[in-house]
């Protein structure tokens, strides 16, 4: 057989991006959208329009020809607002000048780190959103994934220790909290309980708290209050301002792990967009946004009491989340029990897509994953047709 020599080509490739599988739930999304009718419930973004009060700051800075290079950390003024959000919020200290770097999305925050510290055979336990994993794959360290199905989703301080004391390469950990794709919170007796075990060890603690503004009951707690010297905050713009596209995440810590992370931060991007800075300032800082976030907090809520209540009319078994904007329910038994399976059956019966919830690691399957970033009118539609669903299913 002759090879063809883009196929040879493919040998150019690194033994690590071998490793790496594209994302099930961007796959899966993409290849219901020819269905004819298809209602999907599948990517987690916000529905609402950006507040027209941070969309005037970019305009402006394009306006005002805002065009050129900032620094590689972000605009200073960005950085202010983001130290200041981070104190009067979650009561974290972290100084615009020296601990705090404007990333591309939390996405890159989240590259970066992983690629600063991983060397070969390092392994990253998380539970949850399937990112992670692959990142880790991408630079070389081996992701560690825990099944935290028996303990209501939260990861308890055995599950931890047990975890550590099972692996010896363990460089960091990663805590999503609210969490994708199961919405849990961890209160702060919870994270206590982590911090009890994580304090004596030298594990970076990588805290993705992008979902913080969208805590429902109670406020969010960060682990970084309780282990300063240890941690990274990760968070950003895209989901409590509706500005996903802006691209524009913040990642926070100690003043000597952030130069660090800034070296890679710097060769990878070297500066972020300056109107998406510019509109990500007036977000973190203007009252405005206090409104608007409450608002779409609110719609968030009166969705996720809706959605729960229905799917529990159906059968389906899920924790009420109290943060974030998914549901994570569990596959009646009457139903078809491989959570992929369904999903797909879903779509063919139906035309409503939800993400199968395997896709999330171990103690996702027999899961699946709903978005409520929909609107209500979308999601009376997608209980109707799961009601018909289970019409066919239990005739
Ligand atoms: N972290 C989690 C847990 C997410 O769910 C997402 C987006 O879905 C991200 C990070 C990415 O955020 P960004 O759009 O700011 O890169």
């Amino acid at each position: 057989v002759i090879m063809s020599k883009e196929a040879k080509m493919m040998d150019i490739f690194s033994a690590e991006l071998k490793t790496v599988t594209p994302s099930p739930i961007h796959t899966f999304s993409e290849a219901v959208d020819h269905v004819p009718n298809i209602l999907k419930l599948t990517i987690g973004e916000p529905d609402f329009n950006v507040p027209e009060h941070i969309k005037q700051a970019a305009v402006a800075a394009i306006s005002s020809d805002d065009s050129h290079y900032s620094v590689s950390a972000g605009t200073l003024a960005l950085r202010q607002a983001a130290s200041q959000f981070l104190k009067r919020h979650y009561d974290l200290n972290y100084r615009a000048t020296t601990d705090i770097l404007i990333t591309i999305g939390a996405t890159e925050a989240l590259y970066v780190v992983l690629a600063s510290i991983l060397d070969e055979n390092d392994e990253i336990p998380t539970p949850a959103y399937p990112v992670y994993a692959q990142m880790t794959r991408i630079n070389g360290g081996q992701p560690v994934l825990i099944d935290v199905s028996d303990d209501d989703f939260v990861l308890t301080p055995e599950k931890l220790k047990q975890t550590i004391a099972t692996h010896h390469h363990i460089k960091a950990i990663i805590i999503n909290n609210p969490s994708n794709p199961t919405g849990i919170t961890y209160s702060e007796t919870q994270i206590k309980a982590l911090v009890s075990v994580l304090k004596d060890t030298n594990i970076l603690i990588i805290s993705d708290e992008i979902y913080s503004e969208l805590t429902y009951n109670g406020q969010h707690e960060s682990i970084a209050r309780y282990l300063p010297e240890q941690t990274v905050v990760i968070n950003g713009v895209s989901k409590a301002y509706a500005m996903t596209g802006y691209r524009i995440g913040v990642l926070a810590g100690p003043t000597l792990l952030i130069n660090e992370f800034n070296k890679v931060h710097s060769f990878i991007i070297m500066t972020p967009s300056n109107p998406a800075m510019a509109a990500a300032k007036v977000a973190f800082s203007s009252q405005e946004s206090l409104v608007s976030t409450a608002k779409m907090k609110q719609d968030y809520q009166h969705r996720r009491d809706y959605l729960v209540k229905a799917l529990k009319q159906l059968e389906f078994e899920c924790i009420v989340p109290n943060g974030a904007f998914y549901v994570f329910a569990k596959v009646p038994d009457d139903f078809i029990q491989d959570d992929v399976a369904f999903a797909n059956d879903l779509v063919d019966k139906v035309q409503l897509a939800v993400v199968a919830g395997s896709g999330f690691g171990p103690g996702g399957a027999g899961y699946i994953r709903v978005s409520y970033a929909a609107a209500m009118s979308k999601l009376e539609e997608a209980v109707a047709r799961l009601t018909c669903y289970a019409g066919i299913i239990r005739k």
